[in-house]
């Protein structure tokens, strides 16, 4: 029998299978391979790991190690692996129910807040919640707020209550419905949504983490505009005069949004781009 490997020994090849198996940089390799062994043998920092570089871990903790590991090697996102995901300083928990949440969305986070006064009520819809990341991060920055999140999944709702359960967001909570179909009558001041924006056929559906994702959040029709559409239309309604309408999208449809956005009466439209530099969020003000 092989001698047992230490946990250098294990990061090592780990790092080295995942990036050839997923073709991902090597520092990128090395990071995710850490996240998994520490999951493994419990929840430690990457400090300790680094400690404890030329301990042997127990037999059952390199067990799990190679359990996770084979499935990351088989494309599971490492938020699902590790049930756990980063968000605007916040740690959620996320379940294949729910779309993983991403940096770029920070941005939609941010453009949300210079809309939402920090000192006075405000009422904001989160459409199509998900994990809760969108409402959650807001609810924590603007307590007076009172932010609805609503999706069409119930799983993905039990993950949202939980996340602002966890996270302290006692002002933040979920409610079950496809886009605006259980609001009749609600209107609010700031409506926000991450919804599915990518085309039906788009070949990037086939790939890495998106393939494990809902497909519910993520696909919307031939142009992925379908979902937009929908909510630029309806969102009006549901809107106090002044307020505001903002649309996280895809890196190619800010001019598209732009243009439903002024076409069903939005003024002040505008668009933001994320960290890469790409035009990610675009806003529009009801007269
Ligand atoms: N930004 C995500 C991606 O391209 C898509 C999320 C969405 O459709 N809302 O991976």
């Amino acid at each position: 029998m092989l001698a047992p490997s230490t946990i250098a020994q294990l990061l090592q090849n780990a790092r080295r299978q995942i990036a050839q198996a997923l073709q991902l940089p090597d520092a990128e390799a090395r990071i995710e391979a850490q996240a998994l062994l520490r999951q493994a043998v419990g929840a430690v920092s990457r400090a300790w790991l680094i400690a404890h570089e030329h301990d042997i871990p127990s037999p059952a903790q390199a067990a799990v190690f190679q359990q996770l590991l084979q499935r990351r090697l088989a494309g599971e996102p490492v938020a699902y692996l590790l049930g756990e995901r980063e968000f605007y300083g916040l740690d959620f928990s996320v379940t294949p129910a729910v779309l993983i949440p991403r940096p770029d969305t920070e941005t939609l986070v941010d453009a949300a807040l210079t809309r939402i006064p920090p000192t006075t009520p405000c009422r904001v819809l989160d459409m199509g919640a998900g994990s809760g990341a969108i409402a959650i991060a807001i609810a924590r920055h603007r307590p007076q707020a009172r932010v609805t999140g609503i999706d069409s999944s119930p799983t993905a709702l039990e993950v949202a209550r939980d996340n602002a359960r966890k996270l302290g967001a006692g002002n933040a909570e979920f409610h079950l419905s496809h886009w605006f179909a259980a609001l009749a009558g609600e209107q609010f001041d700031v409506i926000v949504s991450n919804p599915p924006y990518i085309a039906a056929d788009d070949p990037h559906l086939a790939q890495g983490d998106l393939r494990f994702e809902p497909a519910a959040a993520l696909a919307s029709g031939a142009d992925g505009l379908d979902d937009i559409r929908l909510i630029v239309r309806a969102a009006p309604a549901h809107l106090v005069g002044g307020g505001w309408l903002l649309l996280e999208h895809g890196y190619d449809q800010a001019e598209a949004v732009a243009k439903l956005l002024r076409k069903a009466g939005f003024g002040e439209v505008g668009s933001g781009a994320d960290l890469a530099g790409v035009m990610r969020v675009t806003q529009g003000r009801l007269p």
